[in-house]
């Protein structure tokens, strides 16, 4: 078997391992540095749609495929809408940032990229196998290698959801308004609902959720889709282009224990998913920020990477949607109707000050959180 020595190695070219080659291949204090990528897939395909929110304009306009300024909101008892004053929410297909990252470590003279599978790591060696060749690392980022939030004591939630982007002959979408999360279709009272992102008036990704302990049968996905587009959306003739599905961990598991000297586990598997929403893509640009100084500044990885603060929000609040699914869809009613949008992401972001998150907190309803709350001490 060859054996292949770099700097830093990347184990998994998806979201987290791109980014974090591009932020290096952007900054000249790496060019003395061997960085190879490993990544076992070609990446040559639109296998998912990124969305994020963010204020004006950002690191990744130029391959933002639609954005929006306006989002509309459906709960059990309330129809809102809202303007989103600074911030816009923006799409991004997946093939265009593969396309982006991949191109920019091509014209790198420092960052290699190796199609291998990895079978086997070793975080204090920092070693790694692949099918023919054997890697070894002065720093290795991991996102490949599986944590163990699946058998922890710690709360955790799926958001499981299956997408379709359709074109309809019908013009049905409101073009300017996406819609965040719609409750009037849930399945057996869980916390489940449909996200739309509309294209066009007649081409949308209509998107079928849940926030649950766990996942459902697979024709439960198509039913709903099938439900909401023919019951709610009033199409009868669709046709299906694209396809995507997922089931994304959100969980306060200490996914930072994983990490050691000179070894960083990145992306879903470090914990980069921000657990009471599910999203990762704005959060990992964040993270990556973070690595950056970290590595510029020769200090632990993984400084400064998490919020204590928020992540005990998030243990309460997954720990309510694990043992009381049902409510889910009056709790993000709460959140929806009673705080404006902009301290809604700024408190997902994990930038609001202390004063703020209890104005937050305060206009929940407070027994459910009450009862989450003792549970996680005595937990
Ligand atoms: C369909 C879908 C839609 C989503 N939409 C959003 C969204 O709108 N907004 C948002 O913020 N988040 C979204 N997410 C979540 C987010 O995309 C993922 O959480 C994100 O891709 C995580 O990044 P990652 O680097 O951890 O994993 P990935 O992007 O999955 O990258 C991991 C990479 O490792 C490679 N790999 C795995 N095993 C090996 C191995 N043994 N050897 C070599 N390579 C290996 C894989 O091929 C993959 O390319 C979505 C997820 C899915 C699935």
């Amino acid at each position: 078997m060859k054996d292949k020595h770099f700097d830093f190695l990347i184990l998994g070219g998806g979201l987290s391992g791109m980014q974090l080659a591009l932020a290096i291949a952007n900054d000249s204090f790496f060019n003395k540095y061997s960085i190879a990528v490993i990544e076992k897939d070609k990446k040559n395909r639109n296998d998912r749609n990124w969305s994020f929110w963010e204020k004006d304009h950002g690191l990744w306009d130029e391959i933002v495929f639609k954005q929006w300024d306006k989002a509309y909101f459906f709960g059990p008892n309330k129809a809102l809408t809202f303007h989103l004053n600074n911030y816009r929410y923006k799409t991004i297909r997946s093939i265009d940032f593969y396309t982006l990252a991949k191109q920019t470590i091509e014209s790198s003279s420092n960052i290699e990229w190796i199609e291998d599978e990895i079978l086997e790591v070793n975080p204090p060696r920092k070693i790694c196998k692949g099918k023919h060749t054997a890697y070894s690392a002065n720093k290795m980022f991991d996102g490949i290698s599986k944590s163990a939030w699946e058998h922890s004591k710690h709360p955790t939630v799926l958001q499981h959801f299956r997408g379709w982007t359709i074109s309809s002959e019908k013009e049905v979408f409101t073009e300017d308004a996406f819609c965040m999360m719609d409750f009037r279709l849930r399945f057996e009272h869980q916390c489940s609902f449909t996200y739309i992102l509309p294209y066009s008036s007649t081409h949308a990704l209509v998107e079928y959720t849940f926030f649950s302990p766990e996942t459902v049968p697979s024709q439960v996905y198509d039913q709903m889709l099938k439900n909401y587009i023919t019951d709610q959306l009033g199409i009868e003739d669709y046709t299906i282009k694209e396809k995507e599905e997922g089931m994304i961990p959100m969980s306060t598991y200490p996914f930072h224990k994983d990490n050691q000297k000179d070894y960083l586990k990145i992306g879903t598997q470090g914990g980069w998913v921000k657990p009471s929403s599910g999203y990762s893509f704005k959060s990992t640009e964040n993270k990556i920020n973070k690595v950056i100084h970290n590595l510029k500044s020769n200090q632990a990885l993984d400084k400064d990477l998490f919020k204590k603060r928020f992540l005990y929000y998030d243990r309460i609040f997954l720990r309510l949607l694990q043992e009381q699914n049902h409510r889910g869809a009056s709790l993000f009613e709460q959140l929806y109707s009673t705080n404006s949008i902009d301290d809604i992401f700024l408190f997902l972001d994990e930038e609001t000050t202390l004063f703020q998150e209890m104005r937050i907190m305060n206009k929940f309803e407070k027994m459910p959180f009450l009862k989450s709350l003792g549970k996680e001490l005595m937990n």
